[in-house]
């Protein structure tokens, strides 16, 4: 966990960007609350805690780390960005009932498929949609019930 200030202002700087109290407070979120937000999620949560905090400057700020590389930013379903802080190759489930997003691990050894011999793959987007576990489970009930 990275609870304490110090640890959320190293985490920034080893990615080379400057701490201020935004940038930790988001960080802070972002990593106690790996949901794949959106910039919309993160703003209505730091509200009560930064009466200060303006959309603009959430949207800058997941901008910035994006660009550095702190935050993946997802599409799912070609609706807003979401941001994952969880960098490393993963899949992702849709569930479209809830909207939750899951994470799977996905490893980074499939083989490259032969017709891309020779291209250069930056990225690797795996992206599953459904219903979810508890989704299905309440669906089956309410059915089940009559
Ligand atoms: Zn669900
Ligand atoms: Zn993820």
């Amino acid at each position: 966990m990275y609870n304490t200030v110090n640890q959320l202002k190293e985490y920034l700087i080893n990615y080379n960007i400057k701490p201020s109290t935004i940038r930790l407070k988001i960080l802070e979120y972002l990593l106690n609350n790996p949901i794949h937000p959106t910039a919309d999620d993160i703003y209505k949560s730091l509200l009560d805690q930064i009466p200060t905090i303006s959309k603009t400057s959430v949207y800058n700020t997941m901008d910035l780390f994006a660009d550095k590389g702190v935050v993946k930013v997802i599409s799912l379903d070609g609706k807003v960005a979401r941001y994952d802080i969880n960098t490393c190759l993963h899949g992702h489930f849709k569930c479209r009932v809830c909207e939750r997003v899951f994470d799977f691990p996905f490893s980074s050894k499939i083989p490259t498929p032969k017709e891309l011999n020779g291209f250069v793959i930056n990225e690797i987007d795996i992206n599953f949609y459904g219903v979810c576990q508890n989704c299905k489970k309440i669906k089956e009930g309410r059915f089940s019930h009559r």
